[in-house]
């Protein structure tokens, strides 16, 4: 979560440090000044923007000719067992609110010995943004461990309560993300105010109650995948490897100035796995409703295998060839070593300096291109994009 700053630039409270400033902006202090400031806006009939930690927004360098409400409230409350005693794989059930920083939500836990988010360790952002894509790694994600949130209806203008179930979470995916892509919205029609989460006290000390469910971090813990290992080394293997692949927002590091992944894992019919060369990853993922086999690809070796290795930028437009404006021959402009793909992960679009978000695009439209191209296959990004597209 950015710190406080008189900022309207979203530069200023995005990780990957782009986008432009924002007509209007609260920072929420209180869930009721987050109410009052959204409802306000709506009834206004303002363009809203919801802010957490901006680790999976690219807001157009235009800026948001609109109200950014950002959600800075924190805290966690135990609603019931006690977060200090009890048997091993007694629920305990906490609140979260919206603005807490996610991981700091994680570590809570860990201190606590309960169980059930430590694989989550060191996913950037706020609380309040982990249902809207159901965030996840290592083969955990929270509809795994959340009952319900608390959040703004903004059709009703009412405070509802939404379980697991109405959120209808899929891979990256719940009905309050689908509330924005599905229209074109900026903002969902779900506000998250707080989180419940049931957690599983873990034996004192020892081991941890939810499985280790991802070969890598098995092997890195030196467990059997499926098994227990205990809460800390989990949390701590877990923020080693992530810092690895430039996965843990540092500031002082380039290759963590990003959203994280910035394509999502495609899923396709089997048959166009056959068509990938041998070695291609494909995880099955069950089947279309009209029967067609599913498969979840690895968007990170298609971009690896369509050649855009670690590192991959676009020079500068050279004056005079092909510059239009300024810009590249497509009147797109062109990254000029701003942007490039990290150095660490494929997957990730990182700000190298000075970038804009139209650098950032540039390369990621050239890698979904070059993907597309060399195998077929559609790339869809993860992030928010507000006010500009892919
Ligand atoms: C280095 C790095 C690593 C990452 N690794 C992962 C990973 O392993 N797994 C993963 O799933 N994601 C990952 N991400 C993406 C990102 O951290 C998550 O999606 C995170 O949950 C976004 O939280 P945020 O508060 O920063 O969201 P923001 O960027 O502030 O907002 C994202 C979207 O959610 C909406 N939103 C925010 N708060 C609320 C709310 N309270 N109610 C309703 N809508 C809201 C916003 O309007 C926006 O559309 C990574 C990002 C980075 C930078």
């Amino acid at each position: 979560m950015s710190e406080p700053t008189t900022s309207r630039r979203l530069a200023d409270h995005t990780t990957t440090g782009v986008g432009g400033a924002a007509r209007n902006w609260v920072r929420a202090e209180t869930e009721a000044q987050a109410v009052q400031a959204i409802t306000a806006a709506d009834a206004a009939g303002e363009a809203l923007f919801v802010l957490g930690g901006g680790s999976n927004t690219l807001m157009a360098d235009a800026g948001f000719d609109g109200t950014v409400v950002q959600m800075a409230f924190t805290g966690i409350e135990v609603l019931s067992g006690d977060a200090d005693a009890g048997a091993e794989g007694t629920a305990v059930v906490v609140r979260i609110a919206a603005g807490h920083v996610w991981d700091d939500a994680v570590a809570w836990s860990v201190q606590h010995e309960l169980a059930g988010i430590e694989a989550l360790s060191g996913i950037p952002g706020s609380a309040g943004a982990t249902p809207v894509q159901n965030v996840g790694a290592y083969g955990a994600d929270i509809s795994q461990v959340l009952r319900s949130v608390r959040a703004l209806d903004r059709e009703s203008g009412q405070v509802v309560e939404l379980g697991a179930e109405d959120l209808r979470f899929g891979y990256r995916d719940s009905i309050i993300k689908r509330s924005m892509t599905a229209g074109g919205a900026p903002s969902p029609r779900w506000i998250v105010l707080s989180i419940d989460l049931e957690l599983l006290r873990a034996a004192h000390g020892a081991e941890a109650t939810a499985p280790v469910r991802y070969g890598q971090l098995a092997k890195a813990l030196d467990v059997e995948e499926g098994t227990h290992a205990p809460l800390a080394t989990v949390r701590e293997n877990v923020l080693a490897l992530r810092g690895s692949k430039g996965m843990v927002s540092d500031p002082a590091d380039r290759d963590t100035w990003s959203t994280g992944s910035y394509f999502t894992n495609p899923i396709v019919p089997a048959s166009v796995r056959a068509r990938l060369p041998e070695g291609a990853p494909a995880f099955g993922v069950g089947h279309a409703e009209d029967g067609t086999e599913l498969v979840k690809l690895s968007a990170a070796w298609l971009i690896d295998h369509a050649g855009f290795k670690k590192g991959f930028g676009l020079p500068d437009v050279v004056p005079g060839e092909g510059e239009v404006d300024g810009r590249g021959a497509d009147g797109r402009g062109l990254a000029g070593g701003r942007a490039s793909l990290s150095t660490k992960h494929t997957l990730a679009i990182t700000n190298r300096g000075d970038a804009s978000t139209e650098d950032i695009l540039t390369i990621a439209r050239t890698v979904r291109d070059g993907v597309k191209e060399r195998f077929g296959v559609e790339l869809h990004a993860e992030p928010m994009i507000i006010g500009t597209s892919l």
